[in-house]
């Protein structure tokens, strides 16, 4: 099949009904915010093997924004980003506007209330409302078998499975492991904005969380390796936000997370322990 672009939920609806007509097959269904990377790749690679039809997604969602967020300057690249799709063997792509995802006045929304606490819960405040609130929708357009998403963004993973699980919306979640620069920074749409120097001192924040699962695992006190940890980023120019154990239920997970501004570039990273 060859790439199919969509640019509102009506006729993307119309095409998926058609397929499940004249086939039993599995729907995979890979949520973005577009400015593909090779992490966005390594979803659509796996929703490739394990379903009969892809679908992308490709919205910059405002709600998931704060008032003093990168939401205007956010990466728009849409025509690079279907060459990316095509390369992946990406059946549909869902483009839509504003409107078709938020009706005018509308006043509704999801909200997590458990794993969405704290790490960047605490410091984007509205930020998990507006991620679950538009992956319900995208899901109830596209009503997918099987959804892929980064473990790179782990709370995000673990907000939405734990929504799945709520709702009891017959989706499987399936989490897929951070793709990185050779020097270990994890890809994300945000990094063209670290300055050379900046993106030189990036390497460290995910140095430090692999020092830090190294001395936890030791038997080092998690309060001094993290506390340690901050020291070190903050020394080297970094304002971090939190770098902290975290457990999170259902499904059962332990990560150390870490946020940090470099300049103006906001960084999210983890490590499972
Ligand atoms: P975004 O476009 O940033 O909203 O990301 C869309 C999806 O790609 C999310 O599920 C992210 O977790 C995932 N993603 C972003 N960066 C990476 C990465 N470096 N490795 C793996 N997945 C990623």
């Amino acid at each position: 099949m060859s790439l199919k672009v969509f640019y509102n939920s009506s006729e993307l609806k119309l095409a998926l009904d058609q397929f499940r007509s004249q086939n039993s097959g599995q729907v995979g269904f890979v949520p973005t915010m577009g400015a593909l990377h090779e992490g966005h790749a390594s979803l659509l690679r796996e929703a490739k093997n394990n379903s009969d039809l892809v679908v992308l997604s490709i919205f910059v969602n405002p709600t998931q924004f704060g008032p003093n967020e990168d939401l205007d300057s956010y990466p728009r690249t849409l025509e690079s980003d279907l060459e990316v799709a095509k390369t992946c063997e990406v059946d549909f792509v869902y483009v839509p506007d504003k409107e078709d995802l938020y009706p005018p006045g509308d006043s509704t929304f999801i909200e997590e209330t458990v794993n969405s606490q704290g790490l960047c819960g605490e410091f984007r405040p509205g930020h998990f409302r507006g991620v679950t609130t538009v992956v319900y929708k995208l899901f109830q357009i596209v009503k997918p078998d099987c959804a892929y998403f980064g473990l790179k963004d782990a709370q995000q993973f673990y907000v939405l499975s734990k929504m799945v699980l709520d709702l009891g919306l017959s989706i499987e979640m399936r989490g897929v492991a951070t793709v990185r620069e050779k020097d270990g920074l994890a890809l994300s749409s945000r990094n063209r904005y670290l300055s050379q120097e900046d993106r030189e001192k990036s390497i460290q924040l995910y140095a430090e969380l692999c020092l830090a699962k190294e001395k936890i695992n030791s038997g080092q006190p998690v309060k001094d390796v993290c506390e340690d940890a901050v020291r070190l980023l903050s020394s080297h120019g970094f304002q971090v936000q939190y770098f902290t154990l975290r457990e999170f239920e259902r499904p059962k997970a332990r990560v150390i997370a870490a946020a940090a501004y470099l300049g103006s570039t906001r960084l999210i990273d983890n490590i499972s322990l």
